[in-house]
């Protein structure tokens, strides 16, 4: 790891590194050349008049014909005064009539006069370029001035600012320049530039690396590794978003722990519960077949009738074990949805009356007038209020009464199933609630499992609801829940 960290490190460092030099390179192009421009555009503007007065002083033209002499002093005289000009004389269309520059290297005869025109249109305020003549295509600063013989223009004094010689100075002197102060300065600045740059580079790659550790180290199995820095942008995201994926996984990875948990303890159960009355059944069955000669039709129907029984129980303890283990398992998603509770209570009521007249117990129901929908799984709450009854029908001697009601609270409805029933003991309130408890209450275990309040806990846990218990011994009891109202 530490390796990769240092060559994402050198990577950047690198290509920062390069950066930094076609960024140096460039800007010291960038700037000789326009230095160069502003130079030559200062020099033209300098010596704007320069050709005027060289007209003006000289006298270039006698009776029409080019004077020499008069123009041989004057290139004597601008020659002491400035080397590096070149002046040439010019007739009407641009043709060299005479020049001072060096002699072998005028290579034209004949001058664009374009940027002649231009430059006195405006007056040598704008930057233009004027052909070289040493060199056909090439273009120079200038100044140029009409000449004027016998009130009518005869021709032009072109000068060209930096000629030959001056080339060849200036050539001379920006190379050692360029070399002497220009890179100097330029190397200076990238050093200075690379140094910070590394230094910055170096704290981003180091919170990186942090964040690899950590990453490391939880891959390895330290589950409680998290990134813990101080940092700005992405990385601190990165950061987060690790953090934020390994709290999900160790709550993934805690979750499969107790589904795995249950999964064994619902194997345990299995087992161990359904043992008994597998044996039972097993044992009559063995009974019937050994002693088929020998038993008489009543003790052969009774040997049934427990065989018919403990199938039944059999049975309703591998629902109940399987519906409890699913919804521990939180297997179970309620689908909640808008239904009257009143129409609920009616229909499963009306459905254990015949159970309860065979019981000899009453069951009245009582419930809340124009009371609105409760929002609630609805084949769920079913199965609580199936349970309740249920056990409130088993738990109550003939003779007795069980009351349902609805009562409107608020935004909420109470619903409570109470039993004139023996009522339960008071040290085990709390337990009766808890997977396969029997209080000592019921001696009776035939159609007992201990599961159905288990399985009603957990059906409320999911609608955020919890089951409430009064009781009296020998009196009775009554379970108590609330469900919301349907609120549009
Ligand atoms: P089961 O009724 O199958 O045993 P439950 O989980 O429904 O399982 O009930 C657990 C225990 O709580 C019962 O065994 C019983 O002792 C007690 N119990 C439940 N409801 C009542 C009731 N209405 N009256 C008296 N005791 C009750």
């Amino acid at each position: 790891m530490k390796s990769n960290y240092n060559s994402l490190f050198w990577r950047i460092s690198a290509i920062f590194f390069l950066l930094l030099v076609c960024v140096g390179l460039s800007f010291e192009y960038i700037t000789v050349h326009y230095s160069g421009l502003y130079f030559e555009e200062v020099n033209q503007q300098l010596n704007r008049n320069t050709a005027a007065d060289i007209a003006t002083n000289s006298n270039p033209f006698t009776d029409g014909k080019v004077n020499d002499k008069a123009m041989e002093q004057m290139f004597d005289h601008v020659m002491s005064i400035n080397p590096s000009l070149e002046v040439y004389l010019l007739d009407k269309e641009g043709t060299i009539l005479s020049y001072y520059a060096p002699k072998q290297k005028v290579l034209l005869n004949k001058i664009d006069l374009g940027p002649v025109k231009e430059y006195i249109e405006t007056n040598g305020t704008k930057y233009v370029k004027g052909t070289d003549p040493h060199h056909p295509g090439r273009y120079k600063i200038f100044t140029v001035a009409p000449v004027i013989n016998r009130n009518e223009r005869a021709g032009y004094i072109y000068v060209v600012l930096a000629g030959e010689h001056y080339d060849t100075i200036s050539e001379n002197l920006s190379q050692s320049y360029l070399w002497k102060v220009g890179l100097r300065g330029i190397l200076l600045t990238l050093l200075v530039a690379l140094f910070v740059g590394l230094i910055i580079i170096r704290l981003i790659t180091r919170n990186f690396s942090r964040i690899l550790e950590v990453m490391q180290k939880f891959k390895q199995g330290d589950f409680a590794a998290r990134v813990e820095m101080k940092s700005v942008g992405d990385i601190q995201q990165v950061g987060d978003i690790f953090n934020e994926m390994a709290d999900i996984l160790s709550t993934n990875g805690e979750k499969l722990k107790e589904v795995e948990v249950l999964r064994r303890e619902l194997i345990a159960n299995v087992s161990h519960d359904l043992r008994t009355p597998i044996a039972i059944i097993q044992g009559y069955i063995e009974t019937l077949l050994i002693k088929a000669d020998t038993l008489s039709d009543e003790e052969r129907n009774n040997y049934l009738n427990t065989i018919a029984e403990t199938t039944t129980k059999l049975q309703k303890l591998v629902y109940e074990l399987f519906e409890l283990s699913k919804l521990e398992a939180n297997q179970v998603t309620p689908i909640k949805e808008p239904f009257f509770i009143s129409e609920l209570v009616n229909d499963i009521s009306t459905k254990y009356q015949l159970i309860a007249r065979e019981n000899n117990i009453l069951i009245t129901t009582f419930l809340a007038k124009e009371l609105p929908p409760v929002y609630a799984d609805v084949s769920l709450i079913e199965r609580v209020m199936q349970n309740l009854i249920d056990n409130a029908l088993k738990y109550t001697p003939a003779g007795g009464h069980v009351a349902i009601r609805t009562i409107q609270k608020m935004q909420q409805v109470i619903i409570s199933v109470e039993d004139s029933g023996i009522g339960i003991p008071e040290n085990e309130r709390e337990q009766i609630f808890g997977r396969y408890y029997k209080a000592n209450n019921f001696t009776d275990l035939k159609n007992s499992t201990g599961l159905g309040l288990a399985i009603i806990k957990k059906i409320l846990d999911l609608h955020n609801s919890s089951l409430e218990l009064i009781t009296k011994v020998d009196e009775g009891s009554s379970f108590i829940f609330t469900l919301p109202l349907y609120i549009k």
